[in-house]
């Protein structure tokens, strides 16, 4: 009798999940677990918001598996002892699991299946979370890619190696022994504060809500992406990033849902497509260079000289609350804080802000991303920051500042992003909502808009600031 425990970790669904698929085909009897070690995974334990989504992601899971005849053992870490205690309690033969990429999780698999495979427990792992492997692309040297450009070469012409996704299991044959294990609930994972209605009122998470989503970007979005993807103010992206954070959805479900008709995709598939070629290529990177969720991938930033909370802890607040007096900076900041999400193209603004004009160190911005951010993913925020902050690898030159307020007149050039987000502003015209400063008495006033009182005035000189830190730069470059 070949029983099996399957491991599930960052990939709560059962549809294209291949551990699962290998594991029913390869045992006779296959148990569901999680096991919550999130010590594990320092210094990135999870953050308040993916803790909020994890919760609800595991009660996903768990109706799920009951539905078809199963359950999910939810336990306690540490991981490899929780392992061994079942293995022994439950003659387990096979162990399956799903690979994770970050640092911390790759060193601790690697631990865990020497240990059990000495003590010999067949131990198989496999790639849900990305379209290739990052050892499977590499340069004419044989080397890991540094640029996007030919490492999207790279990926797209062996799309068509990509098989398509499997099904989800129908039913699942209920685990024969049975072992106390915990419910979602027992983790305590939600707040203790209730803060997490905006998180209820924007989000669904689970297996369903995510493939309900991506039917939804298919059917109303894809074609326009191309178009509206920058614009904030309107739903022009799939909004999909905590659901593939926690492999409710695998990136190849969907490319081959979108894409896989069409060989040559033009416009919004293919910059659609393009974007999922960002999130691997944040992979590619972090499993080739494993510090630089903590350092530079460029070493000429390393001594580069970005001030931390303790030197700027006003600022780092003004920021990190929305009130730096910049309406779009303002307007991401607290969308962030109301909804465990920022549009793209903000985030960018906003780790411009912190990292080259207030010139806090790229790791202030890093860590309250991860802790408010529900999609809060270590490759794609470290790739998010290097890139904005001009350290990582390809990223915009360092002398290339983003001016909040030319990006707001032409992302947002009707406003209805920062006068949703920034409402005490709603009332100022078009042309004076992205720099208040610049408005006479009387349009002020017009307003009900009072600098300094009824909203703030700009906490940093854009333009002084800005050479300020071209000034640093020439020092390193
Ligand atoms: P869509 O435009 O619909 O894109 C589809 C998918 O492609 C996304 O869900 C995401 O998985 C991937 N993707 C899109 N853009 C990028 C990108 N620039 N880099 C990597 N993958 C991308 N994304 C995260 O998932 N987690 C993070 O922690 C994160 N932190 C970021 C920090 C900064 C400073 C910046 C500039 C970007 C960060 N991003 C992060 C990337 C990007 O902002 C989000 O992936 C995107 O906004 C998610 O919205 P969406 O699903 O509607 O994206």
């Amino acid at each position: 009798m070949k029983r099996a425990l399957l491991w599930f970790r960052r990939d709560l669904r059962l549809t294209d999940n291949p551990a699962l698929i290998i594991a029913l085909r390869e045992c006779d009897e296959v148990i569901p677990l999680y096991i919550h070690a999130p010590e594990e995974e320092e210094p990135w334990t999870p953050g308040s918001a993916s803790r909020w989504w994890l919760h609800h992601s595991l009660s996903a899971l768990a109706s799920q598996l009951q539905a078809r005849g199963s359950d999910l053992l939810i336990l306690r870490g540490p991981s490899l002892d929780t392992l061994q205690t079942l293995i022994v309690d439950h003659r387990i033969s096979h162990l399956y699991w799903n690979r994770l990429y970050e640092p911390a999780s790759i060193e601790r698999d690697k631990r865990i299946k020497r240990r059990l495979s000495d003590q010999g427990v067949e131990c198989h792992s496999a790639n849900a979370a990305l379209l290739f492997e990052p050892w499977q692309i590499a340069n004419r040297s044989d080397a890991p890619f540094r640029v996007f450009t030919p490492f999207w070469r790279s990926c797209r012409q062996r799309l068509p190696e990509l098989g398509p996704p499997h099904a989800a299991p129908s039913r699942l044959k209920p685990p024969s022994a049975s072992h106390h294990g915990l419910r979602a609930d027992d983790l305590e994972l939600l707040p203790d504060v209730p803060w997490d209605a905006g998180l209820r009122e924007h989000w669904q998470p689970g297996e369903k809500a995510a493939l309900k989503r991506l039917q939804a970007f298919k059917r109303r979005a894809v074609e326009a992406y191309d178009g509206a993807r920058d614009l904030p103010g309107i739903q022009g992206t799939s909004r999909l990033s905590p659901h593939l954070h926690f492999g409710e959805i695998g990136p190849r479900q969907i490319f081959h849902a979108l894409l896989s008709k069409t060989p040559n995709p033009t416009g919004g598939a293919e910059s659609f497509l393009r974007e999922l070629g960002w999130r691997e290529f944040a992979h590619h990177l972090l499993y080739h260079f494993p510090h630089t969720d903590q350092s530079p991938l460029s070493p000429k930033f390393e001594h580069f000289p970005w001030a931390w909370a303790k030197q700027l802890p006003e600022e780092l607040a003004a920021w990190q609350q929305g009130r730096t007096g910049i309406p779009i900076v303002d307007a991401g900041m607290r969308e962030l804080w109301q909804t465990g999400w920022m549009h793209n193209r903000v985030r960018m603004i906003v780790a411009s802000l912190l990292s080259k004009n207030l010139g806090l160190h790229w790791l202030e911005g890093a860590r309250w991303f991860w802790d408010t951010l529900v999609d809060a993913d270590l490759a794609n925020n470290t790739l998010g920051w290097q890139w904005t902050a001009g350290c990582g690898a390809d990223a915009a030159p360092f002398f290339r500042i983003f001016n909040p307020v030319r990006q707001g007149e032409r992302f947002d050039p009707e406003g209805g992003y920062v006068r949703r987000w920034v409402p005490e502003l709603a009332r100022l015209p078009d042309a004076r909502l992205h720099a208040p400063w610049e408005a006479d008495r009387q349009t002020l006033e017009r307003a009900d808009v009072e600098p300094g009182v009824s909203y703030p005035l700009p906490i940093v000189d854009l333009k002084q600031s800005r050479e300020q830190a071209l000034s640093h730069w020439n020092r390193i470059k």
